[in-house]
């Protein structure tokens, strides 16, 4: 935040001269405050209780809410802890800003819907018609080889050019009747509506055609490019269909094109079981094997035995043996004992974990849960890492689905199963999403169809290892280096950065 606050005061005329150079004596300010006559600018993370907490506020910002944590330390949620320091004034205001996620997670879509909801309304330039840029008028001439934007009173190609009179013209329209009051407005605008030399409908097609095939860059391209939610798909995948699809190779070997392994731990009260997948480029993966470790996680030679599995090398049918680069392991039961163990092992290659629904992103930034005698956090203690248990399971879910295509190429995320039993399919697939009304809204909710669903909990426990990995990044070439060609590449082409359209949520109170 510095990088970007400090540049804005220096740059701008008004502000200068009210906010001291930090660098001077008594300037009142800091990274992360900055004094000025008549009040003070305090930033804060959404991660730091104390900084939620610590005053007062009148005028507050709310930047990237769907990126919040589920909650600030385990003190609740980042957004209601933070509302409630406006409480003392009576005249406050909210600004809440946000990229949205997932559909029923959202936090701004959850603050939308509770606004008048405006949207941007532009005139056609051929007949007048005002109305509002939506995905379905974006249109590819094949013969021309353009992308317009299809009017949908007229039909008439608008070009790119047309939109720099159409924004000026333009006009913000409440569109939800039973809302409107002046004391909540809200926007919404998508990348359709960047100015002539930002993002051209062009390049918002040909992101689209990136994206299409890959429901992880669909859903981001969505969200980003369309200030949309995500609405994730929750119907469970028929376990026969993928009980037929097993393939001959040998369990507990990898298998050629996987050169990452992890592995996902469920602990029980009489047993672990633990899946270890390999991963390959554009996620694809293949379960090396299924195990469980019978006897009560109060006994160590459980642990024992665990850690013999960390230290375990598997053979590959490229003829290079392998360990476990990433161990995720649930604590939601016999923490204690669970801790106990992460103790004794490498924080490079063993994560502890915990399940939240609620999550917005499938893996959040670890926070330390060991405290000494004064209640302070140990250093080098257990770092605890939230995932988001709803997120992970629709993810592997659409994953399952996919099927290969006739010509063999193998889909973005495809799965590779050895000859287990039925048993391990229909736990895979033992859960659901349904939709609840909750106090009035809709919430959408994992369901169990079956008792057992332990594969299911390992798969995404393990899934959640090979994000903490990382190699949801990896270029393809830092993937061949990985695979032995020891190629150094120099230059990688990242993809460039993303614009970040935004749903907009203003609330007064007065
Ligand atoms: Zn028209």
């Amino acid at each position: 935040m510095s990088r970007r606050l400090a540049p804005l005061i220096s740059a701008t005329d008004c502000l200068r001269n009210k906010v001291k150079d930090p660098r001077s004596r008594d300037s009142g300010n800091t990274v992360q405050s900055k004094e000025f006559p008549g009040g003070i600018v305090v930033i804060t993370g959404a991660n730091s209780p104390v900084g939620l907490r610590s005053m007062p506020v009148r005028y507050l910002f709310l930047d990237e809410v769907d990126a919040y944590p589920p909650d600030a330390d385990s003190e609740g949620d980042p957004l209601t802890l933070a509302i409630q320091r406006t409480t003392t004034f009576a005249r406050r205001k909210i600004f809440i800003v946000s990229t949205p996620t997932i559909k029923g997670l959202s936090r701004i879509e959850r603050e939308f819907e509770e606004t008048d909801q405006r949207y941007f309304f532009v005139p056609c330039p051929f007949c007048g018609h005002f109305q509002t840029l939506k995905w379905e008028g974006v249109h590819c001439d094949s013969n021309l080889g353009e992308v317009t934007y299809v009017c949908e009173a007229c039909k008439g190609n608008i070009e790119e050019h047309h939109k720099t009179d159409m924004l000026r013209r333009g006009e913000w329209r409440a569109t939800n009747q039973e809302k409107i009051s002046e004391k909540v407005i809200g926007f919404h605008l998508n990348s359709l509506y960047s100015p002539v030399g930002w993002l051209s409908w062009n390049a918002c097609l040909q992101n689209y055609e990136m994206a299409k095939d890959d429901e992880q860059l669909l859903k981001a391209w969505t969200n980003t490019t369309l200030g949309l939610t995500w609405e994730e798909k929750g119907d469970a995948p028929d376990w026969g269909v993928l009980f037929d699809r097993r393939e001959k190779y040998r369990i507990g070997v990898v298998p050629k094109g996987g050169y990452i392994l992890t592995a996902g731990v469920d602990v029980q009260n009489d047993r672990l079981e633990l899946e270890i997948v390999a991963w390959g480029k554009n996620r694809e993966s293949w379960s090396v094997d299924y195990r469980t470790i019978y006897g009560s996680p109060t006994s160590p030679e459980v642990w024992k035995k665990l850690s013999e599995i960390v230290n375990e090398n598997f053979e590959s049918e490229d003829g290079v043996s392998r360990k476990i680069n990433m161990l995720a392991i649930d604590s939601g039961f016999s923490t204690q004992e669970v801790y106990a163990w992460v103790r004794t092992q490498s924080i490079h290659n063993i994560m502890a974990i915990k399940g939240i629904d609620s999550s917005l992103v499938p893996l959040n930034a670890p926070t330390k849960v060991d405290v000494n005698i004064r209640g302070r956090k140990i250093t080098n203690g257990v770092r605890l890492w939230k995932i988001g248990v709803s997120i992970l399971k629709s993810e592997l879910y659409g994953w399952l689905k996919q099927t290969r295509s006739e010509d063999g190429s193998i889909p973005h995320g495809y799965l590779h199963f050895p000859e287990y039993n039925t048993e391990y399919f229909k736990q895979l697939t033992a859960e659901q999403l349904v939709t609840k009304i909750v106090k009035g809204y809709p919430k959408r909710e994992w369901q169990k169809t079956r008792d057992r669903n332990e594969a299911l909990d390992c798969r995404i426990y393990a899934r959640a290892a090979a994000i903490a990995l990382g190699i949801d990044r990896w270029t393809d070439q830092k993937w061949e280096q990985i695979s032995g060609a020891k190629e150094k590449i120099e230059n990688q082409n990242l993809p460039a950065k993303k614009s970040r359209p935004k749903i907009i949520k203003s609330r007064w109170i007065v």
